[in-house]
């Protein structure tokens, strides 16, 4: 194979500079298993790309291939432009300018912190002391070079495992679960400083994740990934609103779904009928709706609210189950007519009684509607 690959210029466009990291047709196999199928992203200098999808679809085999740890079987890796890996070239992980940082952060144990933080750095590089203390501070752990890894709390050796990656000024920097390790109650924050820190230092990001959460957090752009595939990829607040498929909207959030029999471009549900031009008759359709795009209001003698554009027919429902969660209320109900259950969640306090009986009427602009799959 060749090491020395030369720059490729037909990759970077006239204008825009090429982007940091991107790869095309990602393909590896395990023995009869086709564990990547076709991935393919383009990362710019400074931009935090989430790789998110359940345990097992590929994440990780991805970043692996990405640091020359693991070999595709098709497709190619080019860094600003240049081919790094495939047809025929392969760059060993300590010429591609990359930098890890993995789940268990894997800090030296018997090397202190100063010594983590410099490790990827040349022995004899001018500055080496400066740029370790220049770290530390701004990952807020100033003074600790001399401790050890056991001193210090999983935030901290997390920090100093950031601190470590981003020493030697990768111009990609991939991280898989870096913060699964963590205590619940420091995440949010510590997800916060490392996206702060990231973008400062202008590094092309690729965050692996399975938390929805995260990836929302920390994203610029999200690639969902299902079996081996980008299924989605965009903004959080795309994936979110313009799930492309039922499973893509239930990642997200926990969500209702009604099933419907279209017939003359109707769905009819309890919430009266939906208009889905195009679908034939006889063909189901999936209606689903997320539990805050369900309006709730009282009984009055038997009678709901009078549809409405916006909201179609309210639909009783009886109270099966009314929890408090904090921030939001999440109540479950069984419709009146059918049975189906639905959760709706409204924001602060509201605990109706079970056995109460209510009506519910839903957000129709924020229904999403699939063919049943
Ligand atoms: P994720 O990080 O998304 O949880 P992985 O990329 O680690 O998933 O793994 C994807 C699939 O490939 C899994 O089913 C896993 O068992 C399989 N796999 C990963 N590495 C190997 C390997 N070296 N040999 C055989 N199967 C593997
Ligand atoms: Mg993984």
């Amino acid at each position: 194979m060749d090491s020395a690959p030369a720059p490729d210029k037909s990759a970077a466009g006239p204008t825009a500079p090429a982007p940091r990291i991107a790869a095309e047709g990602l393909v590896r196999r395990f023995g009869p298993r086709t564990v990547l199928d076709g991935v393919g992203f383009a990362i710019p200098a400074g931009q935090v790309t989430c790789l998110l999808g359940p345990s097992g679809c590929g994440k990780s085999t991805t970043l692996r291939i990405l640091a020359g740890v693991d070999v595709q079987d098709a497709g190619t890796i080019r860094a600003d432009g240049r081919l790094i890996a495939g047809g025929g070239t392969f760059l060993p992980p300590e010429a591609r300018g990359i930098g890890l940082m993995f789940q268990d952060f894997a800090l030296f144990p018997h090397l202190s912190v100063a010594d983590n933080v410099a490790f990827g750095l040349p022995r004899q590089a001018e500055g080496r002391a400066r740029r370790v203390d220049e770290l530390l501070e701004r990952v807020s752990l100033k003074g600790f070079g001399p401790k050890y890894p056991h001193e210090l709390s999983g935030g901290e050796q997390q920090r100093v495992a950031l601190a470590r990656a981003l020493a030697p000024r990768p111009r990609v920097l991939l991280m898989d679960e870096p913060f699964s390790g963590l205590d619940e109650r420091l995440r949010d924050g510590i997800r916060d400083d490392t996206l702060a820190l990231l973008k400062e230092a202008g590094t092309a990001v690729l965050l692996v994740t399975h938390e929805p959460h995260e990836a929302m957090r920390m994203a610029d752009e999200i690639l969902l990934m299902r079996n081996g595939r980008i299924v989605q990829r965009g903004a959080p607040y795309n994936l979110y609103n313009a799930p492309v498929d039922r499973n893509a909207a239930a990642f997200f959030s926990d969500v209702n779904l009604l099933t419907a029999r279209v017939r003359g471009a109707l769905a009819e549900t309890p919430f009266g009928a939906f208009l889905v031009p195009g679908v034939p008759d006889g063909a189901e359709v999936e209606i689903v709706i997320r539990p805050q795009h369900i309006r709730i209001d009282f009984d009055r003698d038997g009678r709901g609210p009078a549809p409405t554009p916006e909201q179609g027919t309210a639909a009783r429902a009886i109270v099966e189950r009314a929890r408090f969660l904090g921030r939001e209320s999440l109540i479950e109900f069984r419709l009146a007519d059918g049975g189906a259950c639905l959760k709706a969640t409204v924001p602060n306090v509201f605990l109706p009684k079970p056995g109460t009986t209510m009506w519910l009427m839903v957000r129709r602009d924020r229904c999403l509607i699939f063919p049943r799959v």
